[in-house]
């Protein structure tokens, strides 16, 4: 008869503990699952990487493409430049030569008008008239010579006139001429000046661009691959007991300092989640700054070390220890299909593992300050998908 009982109460235990691992498997099959979830997200966002470099090496090809166009411009306008100083130079030139033109051909001019009156008053028109009234023949050949110099240097005089009025002519031309390329070079110097600064932007605008979508990219990265590492160490502490025949797993709650509210349930069929003297919320919805919170804190004096409740029946999906942002932490998944997180747990006070079961009010930790904190408070969040802050809602519309 002894040895009956022996063999059953070796049965049963043998059975708790294959039943024990069965749980561990599932959940830890569970994690395994998420992390193979992650690493396929890591994989589109390395993707979307790929993608914006593709699209990146194009966007190079037209910001270079940009480049040489901004550089072509660029020495246009250099050529411009150098053309408009050579043309105001050649100006000035012109206007000097045609001043200097002007002034010898009124010089000119006026000596053959003086010629002309001397003439006219000496009466010395004709070679006969010279001839006639020469006093001798020596006279006459003086004479002769005289007018045929006096010819000869009115010619002179007369063509030099000519040329100079020719050069006048010249140079008026060559001023307008060089005038309107000058106009000409400016207009085309500020077509290419408005051109390069489109340009400019145009290059900027797409540079800036790329930055802002490869930056958005590479932070879903980390944060996926920081997610990951988080599971890989809860995967390892749920191996961990399952080698140790789940030891802690399910370990009986301490005696709570206060008790659960379990006559007061809401329409969702929740409890607070702290005893009735702390249940005051301290911080909605929404920081007083604006920001958003997601969440709601209980942090009235006093509550440091009070227990920490679930707030309806469930399974324990996460309960682990983030160095940073939740400090202990325990999420449960609730058979309505929603998520409960408290955060900020004393350490060593966590009292229910990953793939427990708990029951509405069950004390799963103690409200302490650990991770992101600056006092003790339980920052309650209420989820409608476990992963990622968008998933939260409003803990209030559920709460009694
Ligand atoms: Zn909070």
């Amino acid at each position: 008869m002894k040895n009956r009982i022996l063999k059953i109460l070796g049965i049963i235990v043998v059975i708790v503990i294959l039943l024990q691992t069965v749980v561990m498997a599932a959940s830890t099959s569970e994690l395994e699952k998420r992390k193979n979830d992650n690493k396929e997200k890591i994989n589109d966002a390395k993707e979307e990487l790929n993608d914006v470099k593709e699209q990146k090496s194009g966007v190079q090809e037209e910001i270079n493409d940009l480049d040489s166009q901004i550089s072509d411009y660029q020495s246009q306008i250099n050529e411009l430049d150098s053309k408009i100083n050579s043309l105001n130079a050649q100006i000035e030139e012109s206007e000097k030569k045609l001043e200097t033109a002007q002034t010898e051909y009124e010089n000119n001019k006026e000596l053959a008008e003086e010629r002309l009156v001397v003439m006219q008053e000496s009466g010395d028109t004709t070679y006969l008239d010279m001839l006639l009234t020469s006093s001798s023949i020596t006279d006459f050949i003086s004479n002769y010579y005289l007018a045929s110099e006096l010819a000869e240097a009115d010619t002179e005089l007369l063509d030099s006139i000519e040329k100079e009025r020719q050069e006048i002519e010249n140079a008026k031309a060559e001023l307008e001429s060089n005038k309107k390329e000058l106009d000409n070079s400016k207009t085309s110097k500020q077509a290419a000046s408005s051109k390069l600064s489109v340009l400019r932007e145009e290059k900027n605008t797409q540079v800036a661009q790329l930055t802002e979508d490869e930056k958005a990219i590479q932070k879903q990265i980390d944060e996926i691959t920081e997610a990951n590492k988080e599971i890989d160490q809860q995967i390892k502490q749920a191996e961990a007991q399952i080698n140790n025949n789940g030891g802690g797993s399910g370990a009986p709650a301490g005696a709570p300092s206060g008790s659960a509210n379990l006559g007061n349930v809401s329409s969702s069929g929740f409890i607070y989640p702290v005893p009735s003297s702390y249940q005051k919320i301290t911080t909605g919805l929404y920081y007083s700054s604006g920001a958003y919170h997601g969440a709601v804190d209980f942090g009235s004096g006093g509550i440091n070390g009070q227990p920490i409740f679930a707030v309806a029946a469930g399974t324990v999906i996460i309960s682990t220890r983030l160095n940073g942002s939740y400090g202990n932490y325990i999420i449960i998944k609730h058979d309505n299909g929603l998520y409960t997180l408290y955060a900020h747990g004393q350490d060593g006070s966590r009292t229910v593992s990953t793939g427990d079961r708990v029951s509405q009010g069950q004390q799963i930790m103690r409200v302490g300050s650990t991770g992101n904190s600056t006092g003790p408070h339980l920052h309650f969040e209420v989820r409608t998908s476990p992963g990622g802050y968008s998933n939260r809602v409003d803990p209030r519309r559920y709460l009694p």
